[in-house]
C-alpha cells in the first residue's frame, strides 16, 4: 500500500518544534507512487484544552481511528490542568481509547552519543522495553479515591488477558528482532515486585505460562529495584524487558538517560489495529520556543512508524526507509557536527532535522 494516512498531533511545548523535523524527514524519504503520506494535523494537549474546554476534541479521536498511524509531538503543561488537578495528557487517553496495549520503548546508544556509563568499547546497548500500557496502577487514573483528606487509594489492576497479549508480543519481539545482546542470547526479563504484591505475583505466573510457548527464548525475572541497578551496571546483557505500566515508565526514562537522555528516546503505543508513534519526552517547557529541542527522538518515531506500517502491510518500501533513517540519524551523531545542546552540542532544531535529510542521500 504505497499510501500511508497519518493523524499529525503536534501538542504543546516542543512538540510542534520537533514535530516539524520529523514532517521533514517523512518527506524526504516520501517516493512518489511508492511510498507517499497523507497527512492530517489535528489538534490536543493543553493549549486545545484551554481553548476549547477538551484535550481530544472529537475530530481529533475520529480522525486517529481512521488513520494507518498517528505521528505525535508532546503534550501538556504544567501549569494548565483538570479541575482535579490531574495535568492534560490526550495521549494517555489515546492509549486507552484505541487500545494501545504495547508501550515500545526501544534503547539503543547511537554511534558518537555520549553516555554517562562506563562501558567497554565492545559493549552496545541495544535493547527494547515494553511496557503495558493499558493497565496496571494507571488503569486508576481519573478515578482513584480520595477519604476524607486522610487517606487517597490507586488501584493496581492486572487481568489475564492484559498480561498474555502483553507477554506474548514481548516474546514474539525477542523472536525477530535482529539486535541480540553481547552474549547471543535471546531474551525477555519480567520486572515486577512480586515479592511483595499479589498482583505483581500473578503477573509473573501468566509471564511463565507465556514463557513455555518459547523454549527458544531465555525467560528471567527481575525485581524493579534491582532492575535500575542492572541498566546501569550491564545495559549490555538486556534484549527484551516486559514490565508493568508505571515500572515500565519508569525504567523507561532511566534506561533513556544511558543512551544521551530524553531526546534520544523514541517510542511507540501500538494495538492490534493501531499504532502511535511519539518520542518518550514530554513538552520540555523550560526550552520550548528557543529551537534548541533535540528532534531525534521525534525523527526515530517516524522511522518506528514506518518499521510498523511496513510489517503491518508488508510494504517494503515503508521498512526500507525506516532502515535509511536509522542510517541516517547514525551518521549524524557520529559525525557529531550538528548535535543540540542535550547532546554538548551548538545546533539548533532545525539544523538537525536539516542535517538528518542531507544524510539520507547516501542512507
Ligand atoms: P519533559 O520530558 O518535558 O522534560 C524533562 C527534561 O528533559 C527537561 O529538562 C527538558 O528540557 C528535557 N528534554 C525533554 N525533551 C527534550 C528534547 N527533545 N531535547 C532536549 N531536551 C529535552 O518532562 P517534564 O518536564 O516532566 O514534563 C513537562 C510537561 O510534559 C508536563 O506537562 C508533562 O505532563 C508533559 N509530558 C508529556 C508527555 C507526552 O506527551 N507523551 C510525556 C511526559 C511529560
Amino acid at each position: 500500500m504505497p499510501l500511508h494516512r497519518v493523524a499529525v498531533v503536534a501538542g504543546d511545548g516542543i512538540g510542534p518544534e520537533v514535530m516539524a523535523e520529523a514532517l521533514k524527514v517523512l518527506a524526504a524519504v516520501a517516493v512518489p507512487g511508492q511510498l507517499e503520506f497523507a497527512l492530517e494535523e489535528v489538534e490536543a494537549g493543553a493549549a486545545c484544552y484551554r481553548r476549547t474546554g477538551e484535550e481530544l476534541p472529537r475530530e481529533t479521536l475520529e480522525a486517529c481511528q481512521a488513520a494507518d498511524a498517528i505521528l505525535f509531538g508532546a503534550a501538556g503543561l504544567p501549569d494548565i490542568r483538570f479541575p482535579d488537578g490531574t495535568e492534560i495528557a490526550p495521549q494517555l487517553t489515546l492509549r486507552i481509547a484505541l487500545d494501545l496495549y504495547v508501550g515500545l520503548r526501544p534503547i539503543r546508544l547511537h554511534p558518537g552519543v555520549p553516555t554517562p556509563l562506563r562501558l567497554a568499547a565492545s559493549d552496545r546497548i541495544d535493547y527494547v522495553i515494553l511496557r503495558e500500557n493499558t493497565e496496571g496502577l494507571y488503569a486508576s487514573r481519573g478515578a482513584g479515591v480520595l477519604v476524607g483528606g486522610h487517606v487517597a487509594t490507586d488501584t493496581l489492576v492486572v487481568t489475564r488477558p492484559g498480561v498474555l497479549r502483553i507477554c506474548r508480543q514481548a516474546f514474539e519481539l525477542a523472536r525477530r528482532r535482529p539486535g541480540a545482546p553481547r552474549d547471543r542470547v535471546r531474551r525477555v526479563t519480567l520486572v515486577d515486585k512480586a515479592n511483595v504484591l499479589k498482583s505483581y505475583a500473578f503477573f509473573r505466573a501468566l509471564f511463565d505460562e507465556v514463557a513455555a510457548d518459547y523454549p527458544d527464548v531465555q525467560a528471567e525475572h527481575a525485581y524493579v529495584d534491582a532492575m535500575t541497578m542492572y541498566l546501569v551496571q550491564r545495559p549490555g546483557y538486556y534484549d527484551v524487558v516486559v514490565a508493568e505500566n508505571m515500572f515500565g515508565d519508569i525504567i523507561s526514562d532511566l534506561a533513556a538517560a544511558t543512551v544521551g537522555g530524553l531526546g534520544m528516546a523514541p517510542s511507540g503505543d501500538i494495538g492490534d489495529h493501531h499504532g502511535l508513534f511519539q518520542p518518550s519526552h514530554g513538552t520540555a517547557p523550560d526550552i520550548a520556543g528557543k529551537g534548541v529541542a533535540n528532534p531525534l527522538a521525534t525523527i526515530l518515531s517516524a522511522a518506528l512508524m514506518l518499521e510498523w506500517l511496513g510489517r503491518r502491510d508488508g510494504d517494503d518500501v515503508a521498512a526500507g526507509a525506516a532502515r535509511r533513517i536509522e542510517t541516517a540519524v547514525d551518521a549524524v551523531t557520529r559525525a557529531g557536527r550538528v548535535l543540540t545542546p542535550d547532546l554538548g552540542g551548538p545546533g539548533t532544531t532545525a539544523a538537525v532535522g536539516d542535517a538528518v535529510v542531507a544524510a539520507l542521500a547516501s542512507a
